[in-house]
């Protein structure tokens, strides 16, 4: 696996929260971050089907017009008894002209689930996929998961996205119910940064 020893990384990313929590991650390891949006970097179109195509897409467009090493993430939730769905649509099913509706998106998931009669407990897990790019065309692929299960209604008010409708294995509440502290310890995108870091430290 390829080292990350370069001062400044690039996050592919016009998401605040996402830089947010990247900088704060990256701050013990005097890694300067810069933002793809400070950048005006264009977002490039996701036309991959798998989190790790989408996210590749992102890292190799941000890393070659920058000539800097960049870092993405594509994340989503897949549904067993959807077959996987929403997944890397996630994003989509909360698509509307108006912008994202994240409680359209649950209602529909949901939905589909009724309509199968999925047995409970509806397992689901978030994923979400880092792909560390550099200029030359190299790559390190981090992948991370957090088990769980669906629940209706939505409970919590915390978090983002689906949050509301999630309940990781081992808990009795939701994403959006937990302390956002606790959340961080135990999300699919720790999981992944966990992973991340370690091509930081010293072998
Ligand atoms: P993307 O990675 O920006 O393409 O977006 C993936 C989508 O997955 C987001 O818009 C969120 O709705 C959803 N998602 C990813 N991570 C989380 C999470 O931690 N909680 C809730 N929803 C999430």
């Amino acid at each position: 696996m390829r080292r990350f020893t370069e001062k400044r990384l690039l996050v592919a990313t016009h998401n605040k929260g996402k830089l947010a929590e990247m900088r704060a991650l990256l701050a013990p390891y005097g890694v300067e971050v810069v933002g793809a949006g400070e950048m005006n970097l264009p977002e490039p179109p996701e036309t991959e089907t798998t989190f790790v195509g989408n996210a590749r897409i992102k890292a190799h467009a941000a890393a070659k017009a920058t000539g800097l090493p960049a870092l993405s993430d594509d994340s989503g939730i897949e549904v067993d008894a959807l077959g996987g769905a929403p997944g890397v649509y996630t994003a989509d099913w909360a698509e509307t002209p108006n912008g994202r509706d994240f409680v359209m998106a649950m209602e529909r998931t949901w939905a589909e689930c009724e309509k199968l009669n999925a047995p409970l407990p509806r397992t689901a897990r978030f994923r979400s996929t880092l792909v560390l790019a550099w200029p030359d065309g190299h790559d390190e692929v981090f992948e991370g998961s957090a088990e769980g299960q669906l629940v209706w209604p939505m409970r919590g008010v915390q978090g983002h996205g689906y949050d509301p409708m999630f309940q990781p294995e081992g808990y009795a509440i939701t994403f959006a119910e937990m302390d956002p502290a606790k959340k961080n310890e135990i999300s699919h995108r720790a999981d992944a940064f966990r992973k991340f870091v370690k091509v930081m430290e010293a072998e």
